[in-house]
């Protein structure tokens, strides 16, 4: 059933048994996975079915660290806050983490997740249906991905587009069918109140912009309202502590992450490679002849490579002439096509190379409270935010081993134009908000557990790109969805059964 948060009577106390903050990707998932079952749900989301300016604006905020400029809009321009959240216009590329990525990496601190690539494989497969997706390993796109040679150090990961699904029109209808969901349209959950003690939530204030408000207690609570607000919610949420839920490690907030991409001034590849071969790596994606899925092939380093050199899992794509502009190409193409045609091998594309960074954990860049209060007086998001020397190293790192590992495969050739001490203006950001609670088994290095409650909060939980410890180097919301599968699984078992 859905609501109107304006129309409930002011001061009312819900009680449920789940109160659900957030109907994204996360929140509508869960919503769905508990729909139709014993327990009573209330799913509060701070918006309408469709977008408001007013309900927008309460997602503005401040930028600071060096690469954003102050006037950056980044934090009400890179979600959406209504009903669907940011999937009412994500671009539906999905992929699954690599198995290395859950490693803990000596080389990254910070990394590893309490669980392995396997663990969540029967979570991603049920995650599929969700997203609309085909199959993880579409045959055809394995078809066409480029042979490297005998060694292995580089090789191709597959991703795959969702129609992209908006949550909101997809699984909508399931919950307002649903007996036992409630969903609270244009309600905003303001503070979560928990007992002097902080062990554990009693209530959320939910308000509207109308001037309505009312709480819901539940047995348990969980925070889907996207990678920023998950933080904020927590850290505003300070009458019993100072320094906000959950945050006695002074976690809350910190390693912000999102995926770093560039696609001009990267480098310029020769391949021995006709141009039909490496369309499933270059724009626009290529559809799969078998299931009709468009993939996207991305070129990473292995996990041996990655290991030998100590390199997070950055990933390459190829960038057509008129993206990667014919002039400069031109110019320098000349010499990096002679060089090839010594090895004997001959010239048939080539164009420009795309990066994408997996993001190093940096507790220095995160999320705080501003002392501005938005139109719920609820304190705006700080952002502190800049890509770091270790990231730019190893870009540069990843493009050198790349371009020799490819040399060595006698595949093709490049050339490098970025450079550590160049300019790194030109580096864009993908919108995945990762990190701000991340999830490891101690409490001293993480906000919430193995199973997404937070640490010392008996029934609180996170679920969203928030609890993720490290980025990995594909698009989070395959994951997203997947673990809030896993999280509702949770809660059926260890807590309604
Ligand atoms: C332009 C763009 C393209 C993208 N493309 C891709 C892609 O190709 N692949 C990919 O994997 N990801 C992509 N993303 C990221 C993707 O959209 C997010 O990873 C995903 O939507 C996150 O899901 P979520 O449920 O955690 O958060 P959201 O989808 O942002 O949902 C959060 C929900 O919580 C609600 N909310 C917030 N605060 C409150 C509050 N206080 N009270 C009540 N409700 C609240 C919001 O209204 C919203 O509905 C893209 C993002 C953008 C901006």
């Amino acid at each position: 059933m859905f609501r109107d948060a304006r129309k409930v009577a002011k001061n009312q106390l819900i009680e449920r048994d789940v109160c659900i903050i957030g109907g994204g990707a996360a929140g509508i998932t869960l919503a769905c996975e508990l729909s139709n079952g014993g327990a009573k749900v209330a799913l509060i989301e701070s918006g309408d079915i469709a977008a408001s300016a007013a309900t927008q604006a309460l997602y503005r905020g401040s930028v600071a660290g060096g690469y954003l400029p102050a006037e950056s809009d980044y934090l009400s321009t890179s979600r959406l806050r209504f009903f669907g959240g940011t999937t009412n216009h994500w671009a539906g590329l999905c992929g699954r983490l690599a198995p290395i990525d859950f490693e803990q990496r000596s080389w990254i601190p910070h990394s590893g997740w309490p669980f392995d690539r396997e663990h969540l494989d029967p979570y991603y497969e049920r995650a599929r249906p969700i997203l609309q997706l085909g199959p993880f390993d579409p045959p055809d796109a394995a078809r066409r991905q480029l042979d490297f040679g005998p060694g292995n150090e580089i090789k191709t990961i597959v991703k795959q587009y969702s129609p992209p699904t908006r949550f909101g029109p997809v699984h909508g209808p399931e919950l307002k069918a649903a007996t036992n969901v409630e969903v609270f349209l244009r309600g905003n959950a303001t503070e979560l109140r928990s007992d002097p003690a902080s062990k554990h939530i009693e209530w959320v204030r939910v308000a509207t912009l109308s001037g309505n408000h009312f709480r819901v207690a539940a047995r348990t609570y969980v925070l889907a309202a996207g990678g920023i607000e998950n933080a904020r919610l927590l850290l505003a949420s300070n009458r019993v502590q100072p320094n906000g839920i959950g945050n006695s490690a002074d976690l809350v907030g910190r390693f912000f992450m999102d995926h770093w991409y560039r696609q001009t001034g990267v480098a310029h590849v020769v391949l021995d490679a006709a141009p039909g071969d490496v369309a499933l790596y270059t724009w626009p994606p290529a559809r799969d002849a078998l299931t009709g899925r468009v993939t996207q092939g991305r070129i990473v380093l292995s996990d041996a490579t990655q290991r030998q050199h100590r390199l997070p899992n950055n990933g390459f794509g190829l960038l057509p002439l008129r993206e990667a502009g014919i002039g400069p190409l031109m110019r320098s193409v000349g010499s990096v096509v002679r060089d090839f045609s010594a090895t004997g091998k001959k010239t048939r594309y080539f164009g420009g190379l795309s990066i994408t960074l997996e993001p190093l954990p940096d507790p220095s860049n995160r999320i705080s409270l501003s002392a501005e209060v938005d139109a719920l007086g609820m304190p705006r998001t700080r952002l502190h935010w800049d890509l770091t020397e270790n990231d730019r190293k190893a870009a540069i790192r990843s493009l050198e081993v790349f371009a020799t590992e490819l040399g060595r495969s006698l595949r093709g050739r490049v050339k490098v134009q970025l450079a550590l001490d160049g300019p790194w203006t030109r580096m864009s950001f993908s919108s995945h908000h990762i990190g701000t609670t991340r999830m490891h088994e101690d409490p001293r290095q993480g906000v919430v557990d193995a199973n997404a409650r937070v640490h010392g909060v008996s029934n609180l939980y996170v679920a969203g790109s928030s609890v993720f410890p490290t980025a990995g180097l594909v698009n989070p919301t395959l994951t997203i969805v997947a673990l809030a599968i896993r999280l509702a699984d949770h809660l059926k078992s260890e807590i309604f059964s």
